[in-house]
């Protein structure tokens, strides 16, 4: 597998830390408001990613953080009279419906800002005795960057140019700073913020450190692949690979992947021009499928423009394959027999396919590419429905396109929906088998709905269910 590796400006070939295992921290999101389908193009991106890793037979452990304090945060709870917790809460709530409907994955851990404060003290501290960090007259406690000689190594920014040059990049009229490169990692509270005590003064984290201090504690002092959007390299993940490499001593992350950014009608999305979609918005028109597949249309590392335009001719052509899927289980149902020797032969070609795909998939995770192999084996399987061939035959075709599908997570098979009557019929059993002590039955039941799509609910009155939206 090659890894494009933003810290060596090269494609390298992975090589984990331990065999068969993947570590890898995925910068989330500031959880103040729904997340816009800028923020799910890393999702998608890096849940893919992570598919294929799983599909190679790694065990892949992935953590991804929750933003949950933040000025914006404070701001949206302090407009609503309620405790930044309530803002945090619900929008967490809503970005994981809105990953569920991308079909993205749970990570491994989702750790939240809030809950790791401890560490965050303690690794502060170790940088203030290292000698990397400071405590200014208000309590305010800088990182010193110039105290950390590789500062820079992953933005490819040299020092003398971040302070001349990129002055406003960095200054924020901060005069209790030693040097205007330094940045924050503790500061005070101000009025009607959340605070926590620590040894310097009541306040709050700075955003950089929660990073350095969730990868430690979740994967280790070092890991394999730590990844986000492009816009993170600087300043958030150099300040992050100042901050844990000054406290641990060891290398951060070996593979440092970033995607490029997603505008709108070939403009940067932002609020202020008004081109701005929330993942939700786009639900109310497309499945949510459909910009999965359009996500990953592209290469990771390359702009990508959304627009009506694109996302009508990605449901086009995400319904060649489901319409391919649905011809291919009814030819199953319809047709008989075993593989002939001629059949076995083609389906060697159609290996082909995807030995491609996997080939794509090694070379920097190209979904672009490796969906083309899709549709070269969608092809294959649409002439093949053409021919007299066996239902054996039929089903290979099927499975080879599900496991690729599976891979990139595109749901391409429309699952069978259980009637109202079945449906209280399994519930009837799952009570029946709880009352018999049965639990494994009863557990099995409850899995067997939810596969089905069908969400039970404990009440006082009995059990509800409902159809997932
Ligand atoms: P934020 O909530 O702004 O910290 O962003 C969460 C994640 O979404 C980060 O990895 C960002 O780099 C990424 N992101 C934000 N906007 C975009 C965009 N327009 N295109 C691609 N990725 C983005
Ligand atoms: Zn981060």
């Amino acid at each position: 597998m090659k890894i494009y590796n933003t810290l060596t400006k090269n494609k390298e070939e992975f090589k984990p830390l331990r065999e068969g295992e993947v570590s890898m921290y995925v910068c989330g999101p500031t959880v103040y408001n729904l997340i816009h389908i800028g923020n799910a193009r890393p999702m998608i991106i890096f849940d893919t990613f992570r598919r294929y890793m799983e599909y190679k037979g790694y065990k892949v452990n992935y953590v991804s953080n929750f933003t949950d304090v933040d000025d914006k945060i404070i701001k949206a709870a302090n407009a609503e009279g309620v405790d930044s917790s309530v803002i945090s809460e619900r929008y967490i709530k809503e970005c994981k419906k809105d990953m569920q409907a991308m079909n993205v994955r749970e990570a491994t851990t989702h750790p939240k800002a809030t809950c790791e404060i401890d560490g965050m003290i303690a690794m502060i501290s170790t940088l203030i005795e290292k000698g990397h960090a400071y405590v200014a007259a208000d309590g305010t406690v800088y990182f010193r960057t110039r105290s950390f000689n590789e500062y820079g190594k992953l933005s490819h920014k040299n020092l003398d140019d971040l302070q001349s040059g990129g002055r406003s990049l960095l200054v924020t009229g901060e005069d209790q700073k030693e040097d205007p490169l330094d940045f924050v990692l503790w500061k005070p509270k101000k009025e009607g913020e959340p605070y926590w005590e620590s040894p310097w003064c009541q306040g709050r984290p700075g955003w950089h450190i929660e990073c350095s201090v969730m990868s430690k504690r979740y994967l280790g002092d070092t890991i394999d692949i730590h990844a986000g959007g492009e816009d993170l390299i600087f300043p958030h993940h150099e300040n992050e690979i100042a901050q844990s490499e000054a406290a641990n001593g060891v290398p951060f992350a070996h593979y440092w992947m970033h995607n490029a950014f997603l505008n709108i009608d070939n403009k940067k999305m932002s609020k202020s021009l008004g081109n701005f979609f929330t993942v939700r918005d786009i639900s109310e028109k497309y499945d949510l499928q459909i910009l999965r597949f359009f996500m990953l249309s592209a290469h990771y590392r390359s702009p990508l423009n959304f627009s009506d335009s694109l996302m009508e001719s990605a449901k086009n052509s995400l319904e060649r394959i489901t319409n391919c899927v649905s011809a291919l289980s009814f030819a199953i149902e319809n047709k008989s027999g075993e593989l002939t020797e001629e059949e076995k032969a083609l389906l060697e070609q159609a290996k082909g396919y995807q030995t491609a795909f996997e080939e794509a998939m090694e070379d920097d995770c190209n979904t672009a590419d490796a969906i083309s192999s899709v549709f070269e084996l969608v092809k294959f399987a649409n002439q093949a429905l053409k021919e007299e061939r066996s239902a054996a035959f039929y089903k290979e075709l099927k499975e080879n396109i599900l496991t690729l599908c599976d891979i990139l997570g595109l749901i391409v098979e429309k699952k069978e929906e259980l009637l109202d009557e079945e449906i209280e019929n399994l519930i009837a059993q799952r009570q029946q088998a709880r009352k018999d002590k049965d639990f494994a039955k009863a557990d099995e039941i409850r899995d067997l709905l939810k596969e089905k799509g069908i969400l039970l609910e404990d009440t006082r009155e009995g059990v509800k269910w409902k159809r997932e939206s």
